[in-house]
């Protein structure tokens, strides 16, 4: 299969940060932005969590203070309603508690007298229908407004008026008291209008009302009721106009109206009314003065001050965690430099030369390469005649010039006083490695001005060994390499030594390490110098 271009350039970068952590002793940056990027977005995701607990608390608040002030004024308005229909019954009063009534209405039905009481309950209340109905359940007066009919219907004709009659009437027997020659009632003095009359809602001529009825009783005692059901007064308000503006007098609802649809609870501000039996008839309805949306105004600055306030301090957080990390991860990277180089000429150290053999003898065969051990040579006179700050410049003067020579082909290490080590990639040519350790020893000779002091001059020593000809593991090139620059510091110094131009190495085939003083286990071959 054909490698894609994004996995040749994928596998092109990896190859060259292996490069660079292996040779090139640049140091690969370790980035953690991310870590910042997370405290950034956690931050923003707190804001954005805490914004909307908030904005969804104010919306419960307002839904309930808006449910809130909807209950308050249902309680208002059925009180209110409450009150006006007492209020009819104690007009009714006026008419059914009354010796005359008794005599007019119950004893002798007169017509005229019954023309007389109804009109009072039109002109002086607006009782728009008023109906006398008799104790043996017939309907004998009728009036819409001024208008009324003497007539004599049987009740049974109007069901839910029969409902009614029934209801007065066992209400009566309970206040009724017997006194000579008849029945009469128990004072009304003191007594709630719902003890003696019956009030509410019901439809009257198919039109909704609100009505009080209740039964003519004497108030003087020179009349008596005779035993049997009661003559009955009931009178009404259709509901209109006129009883939605007289109950809406003191309340001031807004849209106050009646419909006889009633609506869906929680779907606005209403009051449903029922007839005695509690079969529906309606309800009033109005515009509540939600108080909800009052909140917002309150709200909506506490949320803003908050968000800002929290915005503030999460993206300082952030912030300051992203500061930490770099400077964390600058100090991290300062510590690796500093393990693994050498403080004086910020070169590769002896660990990090170590770590780097390591890893390239793992890749030989296939990748060969050498090791080239450089000793300056008489370089103790220089600390002698100069000083040690002057050795320290020769030192690192020379560590500049190797590592210019050497470039990018290699790594150059300083592992002791004036010790370097090179691991050399390039090539392990012989003759091209002769080259170059001439290119090396000629820079090194090139004498160094010490402040107006003099000259400083001083030689170069190397010993190369060459992986995997002379050795095939980090300990043998080592003291591979280290014997070859004991046979060049032998011969004369400044110079180089070849490993395999002085000793056989097959000869240990076991590659045992070697040490300094005593390369004669190899059997010296080719030139001596
Ligand atoms: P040779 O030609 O045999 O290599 O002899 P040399 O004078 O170069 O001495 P040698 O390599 O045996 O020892 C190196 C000396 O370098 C030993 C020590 O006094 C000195 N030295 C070691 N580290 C430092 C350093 O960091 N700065 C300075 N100025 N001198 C150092
Ligand atoms: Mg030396």
């Amino acid at each position: 299969m054909r490698e894609s271009a994004k996995q040749r350039r994928l596998q092109q970068g990896f190859r060259l940060t292996e490069f660079r952590r292996r040779y090139s002793d640049q140091p690969v940056p370790v980035t953690r932005h991310h870590i910042s990027r997370l405290a950034f977005l956690l931050a923003g995701l707190l804001i954005a969590v805490t914004s909307a607990s908030l904005l969804f608390v104010g919306l419960i608040a307002s839904q309930a203070s808006t449910e809130q002030a909807i209950a308050n004024e249902q309680r208002l308005f059925r009180n209110t309603l409450a009150e006006r229909m007492r209020a009819l019954v104690r007009e009714q009063i006026t008419v059914t508690s009354s010796d005359q009534s008794v005599a007019g209405l119950v004893l002798n039905f007169d017509p005229e007298y019954a023309y007389r009481a109804i009109d009072t309950l039109w002109s002086d209340y607006r009782h728009s229908k008023v109906m006398v109905i008799s104790g043996n359940g017939d309907v004998l007066a009728e009036s819409f407004e001024h208008y009324t009919h003497i007539l004599q219907r049987p009740i049974f004709e109007t069901p839910e008026l029969e409902d009614l009659f029934g209801k007065i009437s066992r209400l009566f027997e309970k206040n009724r008291v017997r006194v000579p020659g008849g029945y009469g009632h128990r004072s009304l003095q003191g007594l709630e209008p719902d003890e003696y009359a019956l009030m509410g809602f019901t439809r009257i001529d198919g039109k909704p009302a609100m009505f009080g009825a209740m039964p003519v009783i004497p108030d003087d005692y020179e009349q008596v009721l005779p035993d049997g059901p009661p003559t009955v007064v009931l009178s009404a308000h259709y509901i209109d106009d006129a009883l939605i503006a007289h109950v809406n007098a003191q309340l001031n609802f807004a849209s106050l109206t009646f419909a006889s649809e009633v609506p869906a609870a929680g779907s606005g501000a209403f009051h449903e009314v029922s007839d005695p039996d509690g079969a529906s008839i309606g309800a009033f309805t109005w515009h509540s003065q939600t108080i909800g949306n009052a909140i917002w105004p309150t709200i909506i600055p506490v949320i803003a001050v908050l968000s800002i306030a929290l915005a503030a301090l999460a993206f300082g957080i952030a912030w300051r965690i992203g500061q930490l990390t770099s400077s964390l991860q600058a100090s991290e990277q300062q510590n690796r430099h500093l393990a693994l180089h050498d403080t004086l000429t910020g070169l590769a150290n002896r660990l990090q030369f170590n770590r780097v053999l390591a890893t390239s003898v793992q890749s030989l065969p296939q990748k060969p390469f050498a090791v080239l051990h450089c000793d300056l040579d008489k370089f103790k006179s220089v600390n002698d005649t100069f000083g040690h700050a002057a050795g320290d410049l020769v030192i690192k003067t020379m560590a500049g010039r190797l590592k210019t020579v050497i470039g990018r082909e290699g790594l150059v290490c300083r592992v002791g006083g004036d010790e370097f080590m090179i691991i050399y990639r390039k090539s392990t040519n012989g003759a091209a490695l002769h080259d170059l350790c001439m290119a090396l020893v000629e820079t090194a000779n090139v004498p160094i001005a010490i402040r107006d002091e003099g000259m400083a001059h001083v030689g170069l020593s190397i010993g190369v060994a060459i992986a995997p000809e002379d050795g095939t593991t980090a300990e043998s090139l080592v003291a591979r390499s280290d014997a070859a620059l004991y046979q060049s510091k032998n011969l004369g110094r400044n110079r180089h030594s070849l490993f395999s131009d002085f000793f056989d190495s097959s000869s240990d085939p076991g590659e045992p390490p070697l040490s300094l003083e005593d390369p004669k286990p190899y059997v010296r071959v080719g030139k001596t110098g």
